[in-house]
């Protein structure tokens, strides 16, 4: 290890608690999202030469011309899935990345699956998400506009991409009480909460947000 990263193996925990103010800050206030994010070492997830700023509220590039979601919007996303239920349930994650985000779900259930369009991008997953000691989740290399059909229901679905319209499929995956938050649009983008309760679908339309776009099929 060089004396860079070594030096931010050091502080990690105090600069995690920084940004874990920062998110208070910011609105958010689940204390098991807070806590989830806060037992995440975020600095295993990017490239050595941005380790620095992996505490930063930043979205950072990653590869691919893809990138790790700010910290605020994978906080802010989670806790509108809990909002009001026990936990996530079983949870779907579109949009693996670099692991960040399923690292931090993993922290919440035991019962997680992520699909990756990107091979190479996956294989970079699972060797950061191997340093998490206990971590338990499920990876696939897959198009995630069509969900994960051999896994669903879901109790929870989380795009990490932004659909031009809200993927039928992923609402088709969705147990009853599920909920599927993602971020919808295209130079100008909303999340969208749906849940799925006996009388049908409810959609709510939430902060403007800026993603990469969800693509078809693999790579
Ligand atoms: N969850 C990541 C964010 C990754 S950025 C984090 O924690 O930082 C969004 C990711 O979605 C990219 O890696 C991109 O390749 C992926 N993606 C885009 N369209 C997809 C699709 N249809 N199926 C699966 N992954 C997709």
């Amino acid at each position: 290890m060089n004396t860079a990263l070594a030096g931010i193996g050091m502080t990690s925990q105090r600069t995690r608690a920084r940004m874990i103010d920062r998110l208070r800050a910011k609105g958010i206030v689940n204390e098991a999202v807070l806590a989830a994010m806060g037992a995440v070492p975020r600095h295993i997830f990017v490239e050595e030469a941005l380790a620095s700023r992996a505490y930063e509220d930043t979205a950072l590039p990653l590869g691919f011309s893809q990138t790790i979601s700010q910290p605020y919007v994978v906080a802010r996303m989670i806790e509108v899935l809990l909002a009001g239920r026990k936990g996530l349930g079983k949870t779907l994650e579109v949009g693996t990345g670099c692991g960040y985000q399923v690292a931090v779900l993993g922290q919440l259930t035991r019962d997680v699956y992520s699909v990756e369009r990107i091979e190479p991008l996956l294989a970079k997953a699972r060797g950061h998400l191997a340093q998490i000691p206990g971590l338990q989740v499920r990876l696939k290399h897959s198009d995630g506009g069509m969900g994960l059909p051999e896994a669903a229901p879901f109790d929870s679905i989380i795009v990490a991409a932004a659909a031009g319209r809200i993927p039928p499929e992923l609402m088709q995956q969705l147990a009853m009480g599920g909920r599927l938050v993602l971020p919808v649009g295209g130079n100008e983008q909303y999340l969208y909460l749906i849940e799925r309760t006996p009388q049908g679908f409810t959609e709510s339309r939430l902060e403007t947000v800026r993603f990469v776009p969800l693509l078809p099929g693999v790579e």
